[in-house]
């Protein structure tokens, strides 16, 4: 049988949805997840706690995604947890791998520059490949052109906290186009030149600069200088219509141009927020405080107690990363109640 028909959804959790709950609607979304075929293990865990804390009451399909074939144990195992789809995917080499044009030279300096100065990841290729694809191609992929929203998970990653709600319905419906759970500072060594580049960007292409935006968050003066803010993206939840869309296509372009993913080591995580922040109003941005997250070393815990019971958190409230002096969290407060 299907996978609907050997995990009938359980009468107790259309119960739990009722009320506000909207289970019986559905977003176009899927989770989306980057793995090696060493992250089996890793990978495994995170669909459990994904399927445990939310998605056996909803059902979103998975796009798993690799730049080389995944094993028959990999697809067996984690194919294994999963109670609605999922499909494999290879990545093409051209979204993937180094392009011709970047100067070898130069990418090899600057890689040894970073790794000389103990920047994590400096030395590294393929951590570059992977930042590059997240920033510019995932949503690319062939299997992830039929949906409009994905949520990314890594391996070993935690959920804490029921998911009492459906958050593409909410993002959705709201017409925000971002969602994420910790923010933080970047190391600056990894972007020398980058919001170099934005300022220009935004000198060329002043129509897509969005009124009412999130500038606030990432600049002190107007964008003179970057603050380094940005959301942590290994958790996104969002609009693949925004990344797909004409202003965020011509920003990749124009950035991978530079060739800044490879000769520093630009992060998607930076290029994701900073597009967010200036090509959307700072409304259609949407911190989640209701879902407990934690990718090693820091968790998100929900602020609210009544969100922290409501959801049966297993998390410390104390220890949320929101409190931390490097978590951008109340730069954004500031902005968002301004
Ligand atoms: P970190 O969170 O910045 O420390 O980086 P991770 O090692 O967690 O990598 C981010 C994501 O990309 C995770 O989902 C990894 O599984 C994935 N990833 C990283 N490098 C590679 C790679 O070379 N190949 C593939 N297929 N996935 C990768
Ligand atoms: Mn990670």
């Amino acid at each position: 049988g299907t996978a609907a028909e050997k995990h009938p959804v359980p009468e107790e959790y259309l119960e739990l949805n009722s009320g506000t709950l909207s289970y019986n609607r559905k977003a176009n979304a899927t989770f989306v997840v980057l793995a090696r075929n060493s992250d089996l293990e890793n990978t495994v865990r995170s669909i459990r706690r994904m399927e445990d804390r939310f998605n056996r009451v909803h059902r979103y399909p998975y796009v798993i995604l690799n730049e080389v074939p995944f094993t028959d144990e990999f697809k067996k195992r984690v194919s294994n947890v999963i109670t609605s789809s999922v499909e494999f995917g290879l990545i093409p080499k051209e979204h993937w791998f180094q392009p011709d044009w970047i100067d070898e030279e130069k990418a090899t300096a600057g890689r040894k520059k970073l790794e000389e100065e103990g920047v994590i990841y400096g030395g590294s290729v393929s951590y570059r490949n992977m930042c590059r694809f997240n920033s510019g191609f995932f949503f690319r992929h062939p299997l992830m052109l039929k949906y409009r929203w994905y949520w990314r998970i890594e391996p070993d990653i935690h959920y804490h906290c029921d998911v009492n709600f459906d958050p593409f319905l909410f993002l959705e419906d709201h017409n925000k186009i971002y969602g994420f759970t910790i923010s933080m500072y970047e190391f600056e060594k990894t972007i020398p030149t980058l919001w170099g580049h934005v300022r220009d960007f935004m000198k060329l292409h002043p129509e897509y600069i969005a009124e009412d935006n999130a500038m606030g968050f990432m600049s002190e003066n107007n964008g003179e200088t970057y603050n380094l803010c940005h959301f942590w993206s290994n958790f996104e939840i969002a609009d693949m219509d925004f990344w797909r869309g004409p202003a965020y296509t011509a920003f990749f372009e124009y950035l991978d141009k530079q060739g800044g993913f490879y000769y520093e080591r630009w992060g998607d995580a930076p290029v994701h927020s900073i597009a967010a922040a200036i090509f959307a109003k700072k409304d259609q941005i949407h911190f989640f405080d209701e879902i407990g997250y934690e990718h090693n070393p820091y968790t998100h815990c929900p602020k609210k107690e009544e969100s922290w019971e409501r959801g049966r958190c297993g998390c410390d409230r104390g220890r949320s990363f929101d409190y931390d002096g490097y978590s951008c969290l109340s730069k954004w407060d500031r902005l968002m109640e301004g």
